[in-house]
């Protein structure tokens, strides 16, 4: 995992090519009501940097609550940071104007966790495959119908099923339609929010499969968020631990995997069943709940869940920074998976 690299200056499409898409410190802040008069303000997101290589894929990890949602719909342009800088395939998103954005959301496309609430249940395969077609192309009928039967054969849907409607599909069958949609304008970044963790756990390795083939084909570059490590250790070439909002350690899955250097990615470690040799050393369990986001600890925000918090760590906030190959924000990161080696 490269570290995150200069962003261009606003305005310019100064080269970055091998980086598809990057992150600049994008933060999302929401004003809540609070009590009867008073309003407070929640940090979904809170000052995010990383790069996604192309035809890689950025794992982005956490609890419930962490902001990977809400990463993801920053991403995807559904919403616009209330600070910091996206940058896709060099485009300041930011300095774009309306037909450029329109060109930059032809290229990033997104795969939510539940593909029967994403579906549009009146429309049959055929239908749902072609709208993204007649709204962003001018191709055919003819081109479509080829572009379409094309998509199905190679997510694993038969001609048949071009007629059937989501409800008569499976689970797994189902995200492989939401799957073809999200490929079918030949996208160059894939968001995919949770995209098996509403499947059965015989379904989640075919459908990864699937992301992985269909990312040797075109090249694709995903962001896999997932709150389960063992689901992206298969697909991740790079690993985002994210929590409250922030980074809590940013890496080659191989590095972070292997030896973390974050408590709180050791203890998602420590709850999940086969994570590389790590998870049979690592014994860290996670306490508590998430800490409320209308009142924010002090210092770093994970203190008050760490068995390694000293004094420091309740008053001064940890910054990103590099250690032992990878970025992590703990005061203590040098000390912390010393006793792995
Ligand atoms: Fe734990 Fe302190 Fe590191 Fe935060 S900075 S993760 S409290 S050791």
């Amino acid at each position: 995992m490269n570290a995150v690299p200069q962003v261009p200056p606003r305005d310019t499409h100064a080269s970055v090519t091998d980086h598809v898409l990057v992150a600049d410190h994008l933060a999302k802040h929401y004003t809540v009501r609070r009590g009867m008069f008073g309003h407070g303000t929640v940090k979904a997101l809170n000052g995010v940097s990383f790069a996604l290589e192309r035809g890689k894929t950025l794992a982005v990890v956490g609890e419930s609550g962490c902001g990977k949602s809400t990463l993801a719909r920053q991403l995807t342009m559904i919403e616009p940071p209330t600070s910091g800088r996206l940058v896709i395939d060099g485009v300041d998103v930011a300095g774009a104007d309306h037909a450029t954005i329109v060109q930059l959301r032809r290229r990033v496309q997104m795969v939510f966790q539940n593909p029967f609430a994403s579906l549009n249940p009146r429309k049959t395969v055929e239908q749902t495959l072609a709208e993204p077609l007649v709204i962003n192309t001018q191709t055919s009928a003819a081109e479509r119908a080829e572009r379409i039967a094309h998509m199905m054969r190679i997510v694993g849907l038969r001609p048949e099923h071009a007629k059937r409607y989501p409800h008569m599909f499976s689970g797994g069958q189902r995200q492989r339609v939401a799957i073809a949609r999200a490929m079918i304008l030949d996208p160059q970044i894939v968001v995919a929010d949770e995209p098996v963790s509403a499947l059965d756990v015989s379904i989640q390795a075919q459908i990864l499969n699937l992301f992985m083939d269909l990312q040797d084909e075109f090249k694709t570059s995903y962001v896999f968020i997932s709150h389960n490590l063992s689901v992206v250790e298969h697909i991740a070439d790079d690993v985002m631990v994210m929590y409250f909002g922030g980074v809590a350690e940013l890496g080659d899955k191989k590095t972070v995997f292997e030896r973390p250097r974050h408590p709180y990615t050791r203890s998602l470690m420590s709850a999940t069943p086969s994570i590389f040799e790590a998870d049979r050393r690592i014994k860290i369990k996670l306490q508590g709940e998430l800490p409320s986001p209308l009142n924010p600890p002090s210092g770093c925000t994970f203190h008050q869940r760490c068995p390694y918090a000293v004094e420091r760590c309740r008053t001064e906030e940890p910054k990103l920074r590099e250690v032992d190959g990878r970025q992590v924000s703990c005061h203590r990161a040098e000390e912390v998976g010393e006793s792995d080696a």
